[in-house]
């Protein structure tokens, strides 16, 4: 059990000055496992003001990458370190099971805080440019302070897929966590401290959405790195258009696993079983629409389903568990009700479709695969964010692409093939900002991000750290050498 009455502001735990408080529950058992304050509009003023008087004033956007770099290797040191408590800490917020816990919630957060000191150690903050008819200093600059704003499902890998480009970048943060998941985020921040992080550069908080827009309209902020629904996307982009700060959207996807004739069924369907039910489905980059040829359709549905309906569904903690919990009753309510509505429309569940009966605690779902699904029932449109599986039916590619495309989202997808060049000319029609063959990835060294309905920017690789950096170009006075 984690408590604190306290926000990490300004490089100390101080007290919250909030009468609130989030009580984190574990998904399975139901039990209270952590309990820190609900960040009221004075505690986000005081972040905001730390991290404002950090960027304004204080060493971290004045030191050199490398410097920065430095501090960033010691923030790894340091969250190494305390492995074992952010694998408690994540599993009892989070209901990850055992297997999935070191690879989907954090040996994956680390890889990108190395890549990104890696990548800061290298960054040109000056270079002389010559133009058409001028020469000039061009830099690269911080954006400022930056509000990181972060879900439930992969918390501490989110996080630093923000907080880790922007200390590269020289930027300071006001990181707010989910109110489900806020204990990972004090880990977080009790690492900073003691890796020597500058007062400031790193501010932690957890509410929810109320106090989360006084953090994205405080006029203190200069950009906001979202993570998060499309609903809640497309509000906060709102807000910060009114402002003009920068934004940066990762949002909901609903990608489509194109399975071609030539692909190696089994192989195909079994690496789609992770590709879709990890996390219990609570993956933005989820497979959840199976697209399959008429021809080996039943082929597809009947290997795919004869894996997902002996899964483990259980403890998380206990070994061999695969299906673990939903993040919370109400997420659990909204995937029944899609279940609900993929029965209405005429889909026919061949596996699960219901509630564990053998569970009598936490908010599980049956693994439910789908099948006779057209693509314009809501079960195929809309993100479900559960253990849910859609098998649509295929004439030809053409319509396989089309069908593929036709979504509201574009975050990822992925085309099986055994043969490359199929799938690369497949995945060069499919309009998703992160695409796979043969495989799910992301990968901290490559852009990764959505188009359409799941957002806006890129996150990971050098794009990444692009996000946080402004151009400022000093012109020199005419007749003068940019000197380098
Ligand atoms: P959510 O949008 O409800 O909340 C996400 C975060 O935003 C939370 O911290 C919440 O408190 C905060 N928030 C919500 N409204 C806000 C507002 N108006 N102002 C400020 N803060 C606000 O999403 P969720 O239910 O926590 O997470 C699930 C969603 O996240 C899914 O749609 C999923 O696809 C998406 N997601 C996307 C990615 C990606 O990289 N594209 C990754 C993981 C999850």
């Amino acid at each position: 059990m984690y408590l604190s009455k306290d926000i990490y502001v300004g490089g100390q735990w101080v007290a919250s000055a909030s009468d609130r408080t989030l009580v984190v529950r574990s998904p399975s058992t139901e039990e209270v496992v952590g309990e820190v304050p609900d960040a009221s509009p004075a505690d986000i003023d005081a972040a905001v003001g730390a991290a404002r008087s950090a960027f304004d004033s204080g060493p971290w956007p004045r030191m050199s990458p490398v410097e920065r770099a430095e501090v960033m290797l010691a923030l790894l040191d340091q969250l190494s370190a305390r492995l074992a408590q952010l694998e408690t800490v994540i599993a009892a917020e989070t209901g990850t099971p055992r297997m999935l816990l070191r690879p989907a919630q954090i040996d994956n957060a680390l890889d990108v805080l190395r890549y990104y000191a890696g990548l800061a150690g290298g960054l040109v903050v000056e270079a002389p440019r010559t133009g058409v008819n001028a020469a000039a200093v061009v830099r690269r600059e911080p954006v400022g302070t930056v509000a990181a704003i972060i879900p439930w499902n992969a918390p501490l890998f989110l996080s630093m897929m923000k907080v880790a480009p922007a200390m590269a970048a020289g930027c300071t943060v006001v990181l707010k966590a989910a109110p489900e998941t806020p204990v990972n985020a004090y880990l977080l921040a009790e690492a900073a401290d003691a890796a020597g992080v500058p007062p400031g550069v790193l501010n932690v908080l957890a509410t929810g959405p109320a106090s989360g827009e006084r953090l994205v309209t405080h006029p203190g902020i200069d950009k906001i790195a979202f993570t998060g629904s499309t609903a809640a996307g497309r509000r906060i982009a709102g807000l910060a258009g009114e402002q003009l700060k920068h934004v940066t959207l990762e949002l909901g996807g609903k990608s489509a696993a194109i399975v071609l004739d030539d692909a190696d069924l089994d192989a195909a369907m079994l690496q789609l079983i992770g590709s879709t039910m990890s996390l219990s489905g609570q993956m933005c980059i989820a497979q959840s629409r199976i697209l399959v040829s008429r021809e080996r359709y039943d082929e597809a549905v009947e290997r795919f389903a004869a894996v997902a309906g002996v899964l483990p569904v259980g403890d998380p903690l206990e070994e061999g568990t695969f299906i673990g919990p939903l993040i919370s009753r109400r997420q659990r309510e909204r995937v029944l009700g899609y279940i609900a509505a993929g029965r209405e429309a005429g889909a026919v569940p061949v596996v699960g479709g219901g509630v564990p009966s053998h569970l009598e605690r936490g908010w599980y779902v049956e693994p439910t695969v789908f099948r006779d699904v057209s693509n314009d029932m809501s079960i195929a449109q809309e993100e479900i964010f559960g253990p849910v599986v859609v098998f649509i039916p295929y004439t030809d590619v053409t319509e396989a692409v089309s069908v593929a495309n036709d979504s509201p989202f574009g975050l990822h997808g992925t085309v099986w093939t055994s043969d490359l060049e199929r799938g690369l000319a497949v995945g060069r029609e499919i309009r998703t900002g992160t695409f796979g063959v043969n495989g799910m990835t992301l990968d901290a060294g490559l852009p990764f991000g959505g188009v359409k309905s799941s957002g806006l920017g890129r996150e990971c690789g050098p794009e990444g750290l692009d996000a946080y950096l402004d151009t400022k170009t000093i012109f020199l006075p005419a007749a003068t050498e940019p000197s380098a």
